[in-house]
């Protein structure tokens, strides 16, 4: 016997003549999305507008299996943080910010991530151990809406793994994202956040019209290099040559973050070269605190190095913003909310930051270089 499709892994249109398969009416699939997307209900004898014989028959070929809510944890700053629990018992993260009318979910593509981003607890620490299927990924957006009650409004691919290289089920899960029969979001309410991996990049920013975001961090290649190991295979000249061939609205802009580490990325110098390598781009400079991992010696820059680093960037004529950190207070950086509770299940060390505050792993440290404090 086959195994059951799980219908979150597939698109209406693929639903559609899976059902007509069957020899189902078409408007049986309307029905089972309305169900799935507009009404949280994962269940077909709970879905009472569908006949018994045909939800016997749906039954008998598919499932709806989304990831479970394992933990939550909300923050001071009003963003939920869900450990979910996939079928196999892996973890996915994913962040619930609230912004006045605004509930954005940062969504995981990944459980882990292959390219070991020296400053990233997910690269560094937990390292790549599966890509996620669209339905963990779209089960995301209805785990959260499900235990919350609210409606997404937006989608960030910024959580755990690089969705690029996921790329089968990344486009598989932006079809339902779009699609009004199933979540139905404008397409710039959605941004693909990706360290570089190219072409791919533009081909998915062209094909679904979403927003791109950059990681880019560092204005040199030996520098991303050096810390981003995905720029050996990627070259920084081949992905600023790439975020040249996508069609960006007037209006729009290409995201590029970039995360302040104090003496490494932060000097006057850095700004002037990443305000050159970006010149003829229509971009928004992210400026990311850094928020420390226990396997990274490094430091945030201080407030009045960032304040030099965005003065710099505003006379070369550039938009800067500063990146709001959510949840930092409850292990809010990339996988460490995750990475805490592998280590509570002993599957990786405890090396992230304690969450006790008094704890002597969270002990005021110096930058090396510069010798100022920081925390
Ligand atoms: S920063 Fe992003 S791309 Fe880099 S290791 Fe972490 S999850 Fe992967």
């Amino acid at each position: 016997m086959t195994p059951k499709q799980n219908i979150l892994n597939l698109t209406y249109q693929v639903f559609c003549d899976a059902v007509a398969e069957l020899g189902l009416p078409k408007f049986r699939a309307t029905q089972i999305f309305e169900w799935i997307y507009k009404k949280h209900t994962f269940n077909f004898a709970a879905m009472t507008n569908v006949s018994q014989s045909d939800r016997d028959v749906l039954a008998q070929y598919f499932e709806i299996t989304l990831p479970q809510v394992d933990q939550t944890q909300d923050s001071a700053d009003g963003s939920t943080k869900f450990l979910l629990k996939a079928q196999d018992g892996r973890l996915i993260e994913s962040i619930l910010m609230r912004v006045q009318d605004r509930r954005t979910l940062c969504v995981s593509s990944m459980v882990g991530c292959p390219l070991k981003c020296r400053f990233c607890a997910t690269g560094s620490e937990i390292g790549f151990i599966r890509n996620l299927e669209a339905a963990e990924i779209i089960g995301q957006v209805l785990a959260a809406e499900s235990f919350t009650g609210e409606k997404v409004s937006n989608i960030v691919f910024m959580g755990m793994g690089e969705p690029l290289l996921n790329r089968e089920a990344l486009e598989v899960s932006l079809d339902l994202l779009l699609d009004k029969k199933a979540v139905g979001l404008a397409p710039a309410r959605i941004t693909i956040s990706s360290a570089g991996i190219v072409p791919a990049f533009s081909e998915v920013i062209n094909k679904f019209g979403v927003r791109p975001a950059l990681s880019l961090h560092f204005p040199t290649g030996a520098q991303r290099s050096e810390y981003m190991p995905v720029n050996r295979g990627y070259p920084l000249a081949a992905v600023l040559a790439d975020l040249k061939k996508m069609h960006i609205k007037p209006r729009d802009h290409i995201t590029i973050e970039y995360i302040m580490l104090c003496c490494i990325n932060d000097t006057e110098e850095h700004a002037h070269e990443l305000a050159r390598i970006l010149r003829g781009l229509h971009v928004l400079i992210n400026l990311i605190p850094y928020n420390p991992t226990a396997t990274f010696d490094a430091q945030p820059s201080t407030a009045a190095q960032m304040d030099l680093f965005i003065k710099v960037l505003i006379d070369r004529g550039l938009r800067v913003t500063v990146r709001r950190s959510a949840g930092t207070d409850v292990d809010g950086g990339c996988g460490q909310f995750a990475l805490r509770r592998e280590a509570f299940l002993g599957k990786v060390g405890t090396r992230t930051h304690c969450m006790q505050s008094k704890c002597s792993r969270n002990q005021r440290s110096r930058c090396k270089k510069c010798d100022n404090e920081k925390f």
